[in-house]
């Protein structure tokens, strides 16, 4: 839409609308979300949720490619404030932390520089293979719990798939 207006000008109502259409789906989806979440969190008896901030992703120049990184920042910050604020209904608290090396470390032999992922699955000289985000998700909550009494912990993928 933008290559198609006249020199100079970077926006339009027709453009300005479609953002604000995205922002609408991307909310309700977020709420959706965020309350589906938490149902089953709530059911299984969990008391703190902790997520992997991304403060790291920004810390480079500007390019369309980082640009969509901050937006995808800013929706990450908006979706972490609306999970906050719908825990509470819950009891339940919600904590972000530093997810730093997580992807790439072995839950196995705790190596980080030799592991590889390859789509889906993060493989180890030690012989150890899984699915990268199951294990990068097991290997930042223990991170989290290391001093705490260990709750049972297993991991989870959701997959968002539209309210389907
Ligand atoms: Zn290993």
């Amino acid at each position: 839409m933008q290559s198609k207006l006249e020199d100079g000008r970077y926006s339009s109502e027709h453009i300005r609308r479609l953002y604000r259409k995205r922002t609408r789906r991307r909310d309700h989806a977020q709420e959706a979300l965020c309350r589906d979440l938490l149902d089953r969190l709530y059911e299984k008896g969990v008391n703190t949720v902790y997520i992997g901030g991304l403060t790291d992703v920004l810390d480079t120049h500007w390019s369309v490619e980082t640009n969509a990184k901050t937006h995808n920042f800013w929706s990450f910050k908006k979706f972490t404030e609306r999970l906050v604020c719908t825990a509470e209904e819950y009891g339940i608290s919600v904590e972000v932390r530093s997810e730093a090396w997580t992807s790439q470390e072995c839950p196995r032999c705790g190596g980080t520089d030799r592991t590889s992922r390859h789509e889906d699955t993060l493989t180890s000289p030690c012989g150890f293979e899984g699915h990268a985000d199951l294990t990068a998700s097991e290997t930042f909550l223990e991170r989290q719990i290391e001093q705490a009494v260990r709750p049972m912990a297993w991991p989870v993928r959701f997959e968002w798939d539209d309210h389907d």
